[in-house]
């Protein structure tokens, strides 16, 4: 038999891990990955918070619940393996009032129903003590979470690929594809190809690529930037974990949080708004197309009609370093507007219905000779390797009835 050609479109962490994963388990097969920028890694994958999620906030049974749990050990492991700075300090979220104090006690029970190790609950003072800054009613302990380099996961990931001969094409955004004569021909800028089968992990324009290749996803991808801000150092010394609110539950957004670096000094944020340029950073960068299709999708006012306060909050955070210092200090009241030097932004790649909700879970859809990642949003880094894992499997079953 041919030897089957796969073909990768993305080389984020998910489309990365993918390529591992599927070689791990078909050594055969020859694998071709995709990126349409000068090197792997350059969007969400390393604009994010690099913290290392450990399964607390998801439902039970779900997907996500179950590849974050899976996800965390894998990519602790595989930090451990290919020596990549990593520290599981954990993390704590804290209650500020009462009414999320029973938000707080959900949460505790999904992480211990989710199998997180080691979770338990905190009075004020036990919180005090473990975190002499932060302030709060009560609070979680959530020990196996942590911080890591994910440019370094990224540049680890590169390797196992290269050792493996799988090929990356880098500077090769593909542009169009079409099915014909039981190949994908699939163009990037500069060239064709054919393959068997294709893997859409192209993040922020997955539904884009999607559509690409003749499918109608009932979702979009909206970009939701999160900002943030760096803390001063003389602060940022005197925390020792990751310090997060209780979330809303109907959002997949945890709340602004301070996060500690892995290579030093601690972040605050990121907050949610709307952003007009899938791939911008700055805080006005505007892309026409990604502008004029996110405010004509009738799915984003639904969502702002039913979420308005949510909205102008988040918004409010991003115009008001003021707002944005008062979220803070529900958790560390004692941090000030001076405390707060300006930081780096990502964009996440949410899919949303055409009745304005956000999808919760990781998503996909798969085809006898195609499979898309529709919704891989947070914590979608921590996981990227039992993602990689649950597509690799979906895959092989999919080419092997093919065959
Ligand atoms: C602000 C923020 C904070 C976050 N914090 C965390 C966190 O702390 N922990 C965590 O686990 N997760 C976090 N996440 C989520 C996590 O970063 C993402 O879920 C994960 O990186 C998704 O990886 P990906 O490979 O799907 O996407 P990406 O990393 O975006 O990769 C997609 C790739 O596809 C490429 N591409 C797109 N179109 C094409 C094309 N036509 N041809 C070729 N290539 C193409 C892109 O250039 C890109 O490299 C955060 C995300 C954001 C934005």
């Amino acid at each position: 038999m041919p030897t089957q050609k796969i073909g990768i479109i993305g080389a984020g962490l998910v489309g990365l891990a993918t390529a591992i994963k599927l070689k791990d388990i078909h050594p055969e097969l020859e694998i071709t990955v995709w990126e349409k920028e000068r090197d792997a890694g350059q969007h969400q994958s390393t604009h994010n918070s690099g913290v290392l999620h450990a399964g607390l906030y998801y439902k039970p049974g779900s997907l996500k619940a179950r590849l974050a749990v899976e996800g965390i050990r894998a990519m602790t492991a595989f930090c451990v393996e290919h020596r990549i700075p990593h520290d599981i300090c954990g993390k704590v979220v804290v209650a500020s009032d009462t009414r999320e104090v029973t938000r707080l006690d959900s949460l505790f029970e999904r992480g211990v129903a989710n199998g997180l190790n080691g979770i338990r609950k905190l009075s004020r003072g036990e919180l005090k003590e473990i975190e002499p800054m932060a302030e709060g009613l009560a609070a979680i302990h959530v020990p196996e979470e942590g911080i890591v380099d994910y440019r370094a996961v990224v540049a680890a990931m590169k390797g196992v690929l290269e050792s493996q001969g799988t090929v990356l094409r880098l500077s090769k955004g593909v542009q169009s594809m079409h099915f014909a004569s039981a190949k994908w021909h699939v163009a990037s800028s500069s060239d064709s190809y054919e393959c068997d089968f294709i893997i859409n992990c192209a993040g922020l324009q997955s539904d884009r690529v999607a559509r690409m290749a003749g499918e109608m996803p009932t979702t979009r991808i909206v970009p939701f930037r999160g900002e943030y801000y760096s803390l001063k150092a003389e602060l940022g010394v005197k925390l020792r974990k990751l310090i997060y609110p209780v979330p809303d539950p109907v959002f997949p957004f945890l709340g602004v949080h301070f996060t500690r670096l892995i290579h030093g000094g601690v972040e605050a944020g990121p907050n949610a708004v709307l952003a007009l340029d899938r791939e911008g950073y700055k805080k006005w960068n505007v892309n026409l197309r990604d502008m004029f299709e996110a405010l004509g999708f009738s799915g984003l006012w639904k969502f702002v009609a039913t979420h308005p306060r949510m909205c102008l909050h988040e918004f409010s955070c991003s115009l008001s370093k003021k707002r944005f210092c008062k979220a803070l200090q529900k958790l560390v009241p004692s941090i000030q507007e001076s405390d707060l030097l300006p930081g780096g932004a990502g964009v996440r790649a949410q899919a949303m219905n055409a009745e304005g909700q956000l999808v919760q879970d990781f998503d996909f859809i798969e085809r006898a000779n195609a499979l898309h990642v529709l919704n891989a949003p947070s914590p979608a880094a921590t996981a990227s390797l039992a993602i990689g894992g649950h597509i690799a499997a979906k895959v092989s079953r999919l080419i092997t009835s093919n065959s």
